[in-house]
């Protein structure tokens, strides 16, 4: 009977092994033109200022429905699209998106003052990527201040030198960097030292662990001190209640982005949120502060 079993479970592991290889190629097969389909897109995410509830910045997350396969998360698509280089053409898609839309609400009187866009390692390793952004910015009028790119803390750990020196050259071009997912790698603080970074995006994983009683407050504050040592501002991910909010702002932590303030928005969603937010920080600023 155990033989049986142990048959059954090489069995299903084949079969298992083969529905996800399958999957893979189909994500690999449909992401090759899923760009010139039109079946990406990108959801935008506020960025809030944690002293006065100020939208500043909205980041910008690919999305892709596929005809057959439905929505595909990104945590499945960004991985085959690294491992394939089709992390390329698509994060140059992003990018572009993400400025022309930034034009579009600049235009509108809406722009917050910044986006952020997300970059892979594959494309940090493009030797034409920070010219071709230098170009992007211009044919859509933003200022290189209002792009900020995010770089994982692995990506920037995973090649040293290259990255180094490609987040120096996009530094002098004037745009915004940021360390994602900060706390879940190894960085040193010698390393993280070399990087002409603006901010550390602390990683969901510590703020979910805030106010619940684990006692990870610590480990919290700590990151943010040190940040502040390195003149770096942080902004936590994924915040969700108020009490995670709180104990933020208490330590110092200046930002923060979570479904407490918004789930990332299609494009004409997040139009419509800063319209209604803009309007309200109007409101605010105008009202008679002894009233507040
Ligand atoms: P990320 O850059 O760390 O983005 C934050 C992720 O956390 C997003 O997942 C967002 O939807 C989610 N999130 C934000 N607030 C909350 C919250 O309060 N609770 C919970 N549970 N989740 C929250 P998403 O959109 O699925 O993206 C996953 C990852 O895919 C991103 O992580 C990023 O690494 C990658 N990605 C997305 N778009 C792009 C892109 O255009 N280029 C590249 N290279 N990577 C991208
Ligand atoms: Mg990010
Ligand atoms: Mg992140
Ligand atoms: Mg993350």
């Amino acid at each position: 009977e155990a033989k049986e079993r142990g048959k059954n479970g090489y069995m299903f592991f084949n079969a298992e092994l083969s529905r996800r290889l399958s999957r893979k190629l189909d994500i690999e097969t449909s992401l090759r033109r899923a760009a010139e389909a039109g079946e990406l897109s990108l959801f935008y995410q506020p960025q809030i200022r944690l002293s006065d509830g100020c939208c500043i910045g909205m980041e910008a997350l690919m999305r892709w429905s596929h005809p057959v396969l439905g929505q595909v998360p990104p945590s499945e698509f960004i991985a085959v699209a690294e491992e394939t280089g089709l992390i390329l053409p698509i994060g140059r898609w992003a990018l572009e998106e993400a400025c022309r839309q930034m034009g579009e609400w600049r235009s509108s009187g809406l722009a917050p003052r910044r986006i952020a866009v997300n970059l892979s390692l594959r494309q940090l390793h493009d030797p034409h990527l920070t010219e071709w952004i230098s170009n992007l910015l211009e044919r859509y009028g933003i200022d290189p201040g209002a792009l900020e790119l995010e770089v994982t803390e692995s990506t920037a750990m995973s090649d040293g030198d290259l990255v180094v020196l490609r987040m120096r050259e996009l530094k002098r071009l004037g745009v915004s960097l940021s360390i994602d997912d900060f706390g879940t790698g190894y960085a040193s603080l010698s390393h993280l030292s070399q990087f002409p970074l603006d901010r550390l995006k602390i990683d969901r994983s510590f703020v979910r662990e805030l106010a619940v009683g684990l006692n990870r407050e610590p480990i919290v504050a700590a990151i943010v001190a040190m940040a502040g040592h390195l003149q770096l501002e942080t902004i936590a991910e994924g915040v969700e209640s108020d009490a995670q909010a709180d104990f933020l702002r208490m330590i110092g932590c200046k930002e923060a982005q979570g479904h407490k303030y918004s789930q990332p928005l299609p494009a004409e969603a997040a139009t419509e949120w800063l319209t209604a937010r803009i309007a309200a920080e109007q409101a605010a600023a105008g009202a008679d502060p002894m009233d507040a």
